[in-house]
């Protein structure tokens, strides 16, 4: 673990705000692994001083980062994604003794950011605008995207260090400088990042483009959402939380992208290749300790084949190796904190009071290195219950039964979040309605793979309380620039749109 930390800068206590220099003299934070309960280190949050003069540099950077040509930038963005490469697997392994995920995700976690990188070393040549044909004679019109501003992220613990990466990479090529509120679970990722992007800054000498604030809400966070001088807050957390952020951004008729809980089904139809149900299913529910915005939450299966795939997943779920997520083989590892824990413990007990019935798991486990070891569980339930319509973060899978995949797909769209869907199926029918606009009401809908693992290429992001932003590939990159409409009139006349008459008396 030293060595880990070591490697990455990470010092037992660290200052938590960096705008070109490191600073913070605030509140002690201490970050705890959640696989022994150990304390990996101390972070200094920012004072509301101290973040004022981060905001300030983000603020002036973007002044001097704007004029940069967006190629330039992206090869900016090459650079932090190559140093990215050479810590790939030290920061994957934080990342697992911070968050908790197994190691093979915390390293993909670290290759998604990777990738983002390439994605927007790309895009940095590619923030087209386009062209249309004015209706008047001897004139042009074209619409170019400018740099926006400094951008306010905010992100959640479970991806502590890809979801910056998403707003980061783009938002640089874009022309916009960044601040960072991580979750205060997740500080040391942060700043691993931070220093590691730093190396790359520092070496061209900017300031202010990629600035950490860690601090608590009220200092940092809600500040943040308040600034008028931050025209984006790209918010990543709870509805809880985007409940709050929207109004708040809204209110000063700021601009917000925001990445919302989801409560993801697979719908499984009579004739689905089981097996590829079954891994997608496990992967979905169980994996990351079912701590994903897009965790398979939902079994929605035909009654025709539901005994069946109930079954296999009680057996694979028996199966799932459950412990320290830095040991090779172990498919689950802890859940963040004992918070966490009491939300497993409290839907289950929620879920039974409603009628539902534990096909397996439903426990804390006993005798492990910290007390937030949790059971992976299946419970059989209906769509009418209120506790299937909650997000729960852990591994919490409700299967409910249906006989027609209209009925499923209806209980599929019957939830408050929108994020992600998946369906499978052998029948082009079933599958084509699912993705039609009568189907799937969801941001992501796949057919015959599982809800969660979506690639950086496309944009990510969910409807309903799921917020309705769109980050990562595709034009995502709209939301971080504005958006400017020319009218050039070259004809030595001045006609009017609408071929409106205004003259007086020529
Ligand atoms: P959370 O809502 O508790 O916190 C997320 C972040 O928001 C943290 O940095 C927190 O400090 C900050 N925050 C909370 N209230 C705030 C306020 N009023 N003003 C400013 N900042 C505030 O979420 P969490 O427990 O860290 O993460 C889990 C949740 O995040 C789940 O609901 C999950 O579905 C969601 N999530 C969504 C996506 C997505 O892309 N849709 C991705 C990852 C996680």
């Amino acid at each position: 673990m030293k060595e880990i930390l070591s490697q990455l800068g990470i010092e037992a206590t660290n200052p938590g705000c960096y705008d070109g220099e490191w600073f913070g003299s605030g509140d002690e934070l201490e970050s705890v692994s959640p696989i022994d309960g150990e304390v990996l280190a101390t972070v200094r949050l920012a004072t509301a001083a101290e973040h004022e003069r981060v905001v300030a540099s983000a603020v002036a950077g973007f002044a001097k980062w704007r004029d940069t040509p967006a190629p330039v930038r992206g090869a900016v963005v090459r650079e932090i994604g190559n140093e990215l490469r050479e810590h790939r697997e030290a920061l994957g392994r934080l990342v697992t003794l911070e968050m908790g995920k197994i190691v093979a995700e915390g390293v993909g976690e670290v290759q998604e950011m990777i990738d983002i990188c390439d994605f927007a070393v790309g895009l940095s040549r590619q923030l087209y605008g386009l062209t249309m044909h004015s209706e008047r004679p001897g004139h042009r019109m074209y619409e170019q995207w400018h740099p926006l501003g400094p951008i306010g992220v905010i992100t959640a613990f479970n991806f502590p260090v890809a979801v910056w990466s998403w707003n980061a990479a783009i938002a640089a090529v874009c022309g916009d400088t960044v601040i960072w509120k991580p979750s205060d679970k997740t500080p040391l990722t942060a700043l691993a990042v931070t220093r590691i992007a730093e190396r790359v800054l520092e070496s061209h000498g900017l300031r202010g483009v990629m600035c950490l604030s860690v601090g608590d809400i009220d200092t940092v966070g809600a500040p943040m959402v308040a600034d008028p001088r931050l025209p984006l807050i790209s918010a990543t957390g709870s509805v809880a939380m985007g409940k709050q952020v929207g109004p708040a951004v809204a209110a000063r008729l700021g601009r917000s992208l925001l990445e919302l809980g989801g409560n993801n089904a697979i719908t499984v139809t009579e004739g689905a290749n089981l097996d590829l149900a079954v891994r997608a299913v496990l992967f979905g529910a169980v994996g990351t300790a079912g701590q994903r915005c897009t965790s398979t939450r939902r079994l929605l299966v035909h009654s025709a084949v539901s005994d069946e795939l109930t079954s296999r997943l009680v057996k694979a779920y028996d199966q799932v190796p459950i412990g320290d997520p830095l040991a090779e083989g172990t498919l689950m590892g802890p859940l963040i904190d004992g918070q966490a824990v009491a939300a497993y413990t409290e839907a289950i007990a929620l879920a039974k009071k409603q009628g539902a019935e534990v096909l397996c798991g439903g426990e804390v486990l006993d005798g492990m290195p910290s007390p937030y070891y949790v059971k992976p569980t299946i419970i059989r339930a209906r769509a009418d219950m209120p506790i299937v319509k909650e997000e729960t973060f852990a591994p919490i899978l409700y299967v409910i039964e249906g006989d027609s995949v209209e009925q499923l797909v209806r209980w599929q769209n019957d939830v408050p979040q929108g994020l992600s869907s998946a369906m499978f199926t052998q029948d082009l029918g079933h599958a084509e309605r699912f993705l039609s606009h009568g189907g799937s009401d969801c941001g992501i809908a796949n057919i015959n793979i599982g809800t969660s693992g979506a690639e950086i290429g496309g944009a990510f992001g969910g409807e309903k309380e799921t917020g309705g932003g769109r980050e990562a590939g595709s034009d995502a990159w709209k939301t971080y620039m504005r958006r400017q409409t020319v009218t050039i009139n070259w004809s030595g006349a001045l006609p009017l749109a609408q071929g409106i008459e205004f003259s007086a008396g020529d």
